[in-house]
């Protein structure tokens, strides 16, 4: 439940009408991407987030 309402304000401060993908500039369904996963100990803060549209972020996940 923390992790959701983490997200949602993450979301809200971080995806905005001027935003794009930092890896090819869409601005096609965005989403929050973790630059080090949590699960490799990455932290869940602003300085471990990018932005992704989603082709971008599933690209990562595959090569993950
Ligand atoms: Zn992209």
């Amino acid at each position: 439940m923390y992790a959701n309402l983490f997200n949602r304000d993450m979301r809200k401060i971080l995806i905005t009408e001027s935003s794009s993908c930092t890896k090819c500039k869409s601005v096609d369904k965005l989403q929050l991407d973790h630059i080090i996963s949590i699960s490799k100990g990455g932290k869940n803060e602003i300085s471990n987030l990018q932005i992704l549209c989603c082709k971008c972020n599933n690209n990562k996940s595959n090569n993950d």
